[in-house]
């Protein structure tokens, strides 16, 4: 979630101190009755967050097992300790049927208000996800429940998580098959805080520069399941004999694409929701504001190689790639309050998001975040730093936890598969705009679009409208 403005209330929320009784896993027993243990919880993976609280058993109706959220470590620029993504393993008895679960700390998550309209999402083998409607959030409470029946398969473990799982051995797996393949070359920009590589996919023989960056906000799956979409086509690797499609092989010859498919491997691994290992919310790190220093090499390593290398490259259409808690679309958030922002990278805009939606029925133009005001941009952010600095179509793309409203499915709601072909729909889009990306020779004035093309406002009031999610 890119979020502009930061809500208050949710900055003193964050900052209540941690009960004392969470664990990070734990037999959810009743004290004295072994016999009555309906589920074992543990957060001890790749990914996971939650903190075992207590459980209490009924013969008559679902047992209780009560959680709660882990923070992320402080970040020191917000000074709030970030959370709201959470990944558990539950292990029922063979005889636990019913069992209600409890986030009871909800309300102190960094987006409380996006609870309303949410769905756990759960699986059987960390694969294929599925939804649990019965997710329910009272706001009187702060509490997100969800009940669930393991008498469907007893005894068999149940992964819950905010969204689709992908842990880092999937991403590994990716970078390998893209090094593999004689299309590609696979660099690491430098390293993470804690020693991983920031791999960087690189593909084309184009004077444009694309670049694509997925994952600074770790808690936000969505975009490495966009990322192997998006890699998956640029390189073939789905198909026989690594062949691509003819709008791909056309896009190759006139564009150079960068892609990052993990910017924050350290903070996924750990679970978090917005922060690296130290902390740092990345998508803040990215330009100097009053007396914060960013980014630097001892708190944001990951900026400051990734900044680095577009320096050296130069960059003519940036996207960076997120997940949004609150609004129930897929969208893209622009540079209009940057200084750059003129007719030009209006029109520019425009027509990439609107052929973006024609390519794909999740990608849609009418509802985001509010733009920023003119020349209100905030240069730490990532995408308003990259308009800023090259002068560039360069925007935040945001996909849904919730179920999609524009593309509305309850049998097979927005889940990886679908961020993954949002991904390959990506390249319809930059080869719609890529044409007049930059103007040629003497050609100088606006781009030149269709009506169909029309940059449209975006605007957050999705609630106006028939929201069924
Ligand atoms: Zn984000």
């Amino acid at each position: 979630m890119l979020l502009r403005s930061q809500p208050f209330f949710s900055v003193v929320a964050a900052l209540r101190p941690i009960g004392a009784l969470g664990r990070t896993s734990g037999p959810a027993m009743a004290s004295s009755a072994v016999a009555q243990m309906p589920v074992s919880i543990s957060a001890a993976f790749d990914g996971g967050n939650i903190e075992f609280v207590s459980s209490s058993c009924s013969a008559s109706s679902a047992s209780v097992v009560e959680l709660r959220l882990r923070p992320d470590p402080l970040t020191e620029l917000e000074q709030k300790r970030h959370m709201q993504w959470f990944a558990f393993r539950a292990l029922p008895t063979a005889s636990t049927s019913k069992v209600r679960y409890e986030i009871v700390n909800a309300a102190d998550a960094s987006y409380p208000e996006a609870w309303d309209g949410s769905a756990v999402c759960f699986s059987y083998d960390r694969l294929e996800w599925s939804r649990s409607w019965s997710t329910s959030y009272d706001s009187t409470s702060g509490t997100l429940s969800w009940e669930f029946d393991h008498a469907h398969r007893p005894g068999v473990p149940v992964y819950f998580a905010y969204f689709d799982l992908y842990p880092y051995e999937r991403h590994l797996d990716l970078v390998d098959r893209a090094a593999a393949s004689p299309r590609a070359s696979v660099r690491s920009l430098g390293q993470t805080v804690q020693g991983r590589e920031l791999e960087c996919v690189e593909v084309g023989n184009g004077n444009l520069h694309v670049w694509v960056i997925h994952r600074q906000h770790p808690g936000e799956t969505q975009a490495s399941f966009y990322a192997e979409g998006l890699v998956t086509r640029l390189l073939g690797l789905g198909a026989a004999n690594g062949r691509v499609d003819g709008l791909t092989s056309k896009l190759l010859e006139r564009c150079t694409f960068h892609v990052v498919p993990h910017m924050n491997p350290d903070g996924a691994v750990m679970g978090h929701l917005r922060t690296n290992a130290l902390g740092a919310n990345l998508n803040r790190e990215w330009a100097t504001t009053e007396m914060y220093q960013a980014p630097t090499l001892e708190r944001s390593p990951e900026v400051v190689h990734a900044l680095a290398a577009m320096d050296a490259s130069g960059v003519d259409l940036f996207v960076d790639v997120h997940g949004d808690e609150e609004l129930p679309y897929a969208f893209v958030a622009g540079a209009e309050g940057c200084e750059v922002w003129g007719p030009r990278q209006e029109k520019l805009q425009g027509a990439f998001v609107a052929a973006y939606s024609r390519a794909n029925g999740d990608m849609q133009t009418k509802f985001g975040y509010d733009p920023e005001p003119p020349k209100g941009a905030n240069y730490a952010i990532c995408s308003n730093q990259i308009a800023q600095r090259f002068d560039c179509v360069s925007v935040t793309l945001e996909m849904p936890f919730k179920n999609s409203a524009a593309n509305h499915d309850r049998d097979a709601p927005f889940d990886g598969s679908r961020a993954a072909m949002l991904g390959a729909s990506l390249l319809d889009a930059i080869a719609h705009v890529a044409p007049q990306l930059r103007p040629q020779g003497d050609e100088q004035g606006t781009p030149v679009f269709g009506p169909e093309d029309e940059y449209v406002v975006p605007t957050e009031k999705y609630r106006l409208d028939v929201v069924d999610a």
